[in-house]
């Protein structure tokens, strides 16, 4: 059976997107950071019939905690076919460029970029032993550069500088990985859910956790000829 881990699971963006895969088939691992909450979304999909489900304690800004997780995987699963690297933070806002806090900075990439990389590189060895690696790591449109230079861009006077630098870092991340994996069955890309109600912006986001996490789904189970080291949301490729 393949298998598919996504952090920061728990609850938004990464419960829906485990829950779409364990529907597709795959058996899921719920990345949580606390045991307790893990346990807790396990239970919520094995009570929709799914029992290809269990969890995994992670704090992706904790080595040690991704270094143990790794381990509690190889006993579980000789492959890793999808690694999701959806854990995120916000930060508190405003993020004024000119000054938002240095620390406030280093909390946020500590998350989203340090996190998402050192989640890679410790469970790359095991997403190598599989037929048709997929690694999805889930950014912003808040990310792109070419959107917040367009002051028609709707989100264009969103501008929190530990935020969307951090995601835009990201972006650049999977580039240089997508490449270094180019001649490889590997697909690598980074994937923006939209704007999705979740406890991260207070449930104001306009789309569905469903719609949020099924385009996170879709990249992440690629085929052969699918693309890599790209941006994706809903509405196709999104400019960098
Ligand atoms: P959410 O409901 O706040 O969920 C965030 C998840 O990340 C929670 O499970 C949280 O765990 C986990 N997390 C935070 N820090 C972690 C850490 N150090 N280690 C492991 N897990 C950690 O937010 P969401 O909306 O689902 O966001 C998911 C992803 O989508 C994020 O990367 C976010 O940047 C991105 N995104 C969201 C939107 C949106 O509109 N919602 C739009 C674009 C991109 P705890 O429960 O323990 O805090």
């Amino acid at each position: 059976m393949k298998s598919a881990l996504v952090t920061g699971a728990n609850k938004g963006i990464g419960f829906e997107t485990a829950k779409q895969l364990a529907e597709l088939g795959y058996f899921v691992y719920i990345g949580s950071r606390d045991k307790a909450k893990g346990l807790e979304a396990i239970e919520k999909i094995k009570a929709l019939g799914y029992a290809n489900i269990d969890c995994i304690e992670l704090d992706v800004t904790d080595i040690n905690s991704i270094k143990s997780a790794r381990q509690v995987l190889e006993v579980k699963t000789q492959h890793l076919d999808i690694l999701i690297n959806n854990a995120g933070i916000r930060g508190e806002v405003p993020q004024p460029a000119s000054k938002v806090s240095i620390e406030r900075l280093r909390l946020v990439f500590e998350t989203n970029f340090f996190g998402a990389v050192q989640t890679t590189q410790e469970f790359m060895d095991l997403l190598k032993k599989a037929d048709q690696p997929r690694i999805v790591n889930v950014t912003s449109d808040l990310a792109s550069l070419t959107n917040h230079s367009d002051p028609t861009w709707k989100f264009y006077p969103f501008k929190s500088a530990a935020y969307s630098p951090s995601k835009t870092a990201l972006n650049a991340y999977t580039v240089m990985l997508a490449f270094e994996l180019k001649d490889t069955n590997f697909k690598v890309n980074c994937v923006n859910p939209g704007h999705t109600a979740t406890d991260f912006n207070n449930y104001k986001g306009e789309k569905p956790v469903e719609q949020g996490a099924s385009v996170i789904v879709k990249y992440a189970t690629l085929d052969k000829d699918g693309a890599t080291g790209k941006f994706f949301s809903e509405e196709g490729e999104t400019a960098w």
